[in-house]
């Protein structure tokens, strides 16, 4: 069993290449319409109506049982959650994730396929990622005879709002559906050329806690500072306070991010108002760290309005959301080091790239229970190689995700993702 198990890994489709190559050629022109029509027309969080009734459709049609609107949110309204599932005989369960939602970015891409929906883009590649599920969904179902277990497929709502794995979990997906003995996804990446993938052992993603400030005051004439509490002079001094909370209270050897996204106060020139309200994210890859910057916050806060003269009374919110914070993603290094040997038999060693951590988040991670269930996501090159090189030589980097102007190219990065899924299922579920 063991040395089967590493003859596959060292070439995961001795048994299935020609098969799987075939196959995903075969799906390739329709997969890119699938991508083409997803991306045309995307769907903000937790509105993803129209594009989880398309993957169910799709998944159904591939031959899996399709459960629909999966998730529950802390508010108690219903989730657009989609689980997809295959039994094929005994073996493990394994879970594979898309995204389904997209981000109110108007896009400037002037693709010819770019969204119709104005404000609304799919500027983070969830796009890419279901139009992936899907044809590893479609492959997987055609070479049953190869594998052995139950498969998982999940397309997952609001991943840019942070809950909908929350709200899927806190649905009964693991008691209504098979508990996976592992679980894997992947995300696309400008930073990598098409036909590549990155593999990161252990921490890959920061965990992400949103904070809410308000610095609060006393209002009055803007010609008479002295008879109010200035909370805008406050405020400035918080932001250029919270600069030293990562760079003084915090190790360098513990990365860490403090970034303060949005200020408002006030309505009028000649006003001093009587509150500034902040919002603020925290990234952080340890609990204990995440821990000591929000009470640094506090403290800090309370510390410039104390120094300002404020009552007591008037001291500063600080609140820190419960909703919309997630742990850090940690992918299991043994998982990690398993699947980067197939996707090297797979792809080729010059296509494998071995990526470090970034302080981005994600709320893949929840669905390995807090390390119970080994959990591996790897990012999925989407850039063309020449303008890669391009920006390498001027310097100029390449839009991000989330920018208006992202744009994946969909071939080959679609068959990339694609051929590694379907690879790395095989792998955990051969027989
Ligand atoms: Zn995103
Ligand atoms: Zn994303």
């Amino acid at each position: 069993m063991r040395i089967a198990g590493l003859l596959l890994a060292m070439s995961p489709l001795v048994f299935a290449g020609a098969d799987v190559q075939a196959l995903v050629n075969q799906q390739e022109p329709s997969l890119f319409a699938v991508y083409k029509d997803l991306h045309e027309h995307p769907e903000l969080s937790q509105h993803e109506e129209k594009t989880s009734a398309f993957m169910a459709g799709e998944l159904r049609k591939a031959g899996y049982t399709v459960t629909e609107h999966v998730g529950r949110y802390a508010d108690g309204s219903g989730a657009l959650g989609v689980v997809c599932v295959l039994k094929n005989g005994d073996g493990p369960v394994v879970l594979v994730r898309t995204e389904l939602d997209a981000l109110p970015v108007e896009e400037k891409t002037g693709l010819p396929y770019a969204s119709r929906n104005p404000g609304v883009m799919h500027a983070c590649g969830h796009d890419l990622h279901m139009t992936s599920l899907l044809g590893t969904a479609r492959v997987l179902a055609s070479l049953k005879d190869q594998w052995s277990g139950t498969l998982l497929l999940i397309a997952q709502p609001a991943e840019e709002t942070i809950g909908g794995a929350k709200a899927m979990l806190a649905d009964g997906m693991y008691s209504r559906f098979p508990k996976p003995d592992f679980a894997i996804a992947l995300h696309d990446t400008p930073g990598l050329a098409v036909g590549q993938v990155g593999v990161t052992a252990g921490p890959l993603l920061a965990s992400s806690t949103s904070v809410d400030v308000i610095i609060r005051g006393l209002g009055g004439h803007g010609a008479h500072p002295e008879a109010t509490k200035d909370p805008v002079v406050m405020a400035a001094e918080f932001v250029m306070a919270l600069q030293t909370v990562v760079s003084r209270q915090i190790s360098p050897l513990d990365p860490a991010v403090v970034t303060v996204g949005s200020i408002h106060g006030g309505t009028k020139h000649n006003i001093i108002p009587d509150e500034v309200k902040l919002q603020l994210t925290v990234r952080a890859f340890r609990e204990e760290v995440r821990k000591k910057i929000l009470t640094d916050i506090d403290r800090t806060a309370r510390g410039v309005a104390l120094a300002a003269g404020v009552p007591e009374d008037r001291a500063p919110i600080v609140a820190v959301s419960a909703t919309e914070a997630v742990p850090a993603t940690v992918n299991d290094p043994q998982l990690a080091a398993r699947l980067k040997r197939v996707f090297v038999a797979v792809l080729g060693a010059a296509n494998v790239v071995d990526a470090g951590p970034e302080m981005a988040s994600e709320d893949f991670g929840l669905f390995g229970l807090d390390g119970q269930i080994p959990v591996f996501m790897f990012r999925l090159g989407a850039t063309d190689p020449a303008r890669l090189e391009e920006s390498r030589r001027t310097g100029v980097p390449l839009p991000s995700l989330h920018s208006s102007l992202f744009y994946p190219v969909p071939e080959p990065a679609i068959r990339t993702g694609v051929l590694a899924t379907v690879a790395a299922v095989l792998d955990l579920m051969h027989k």
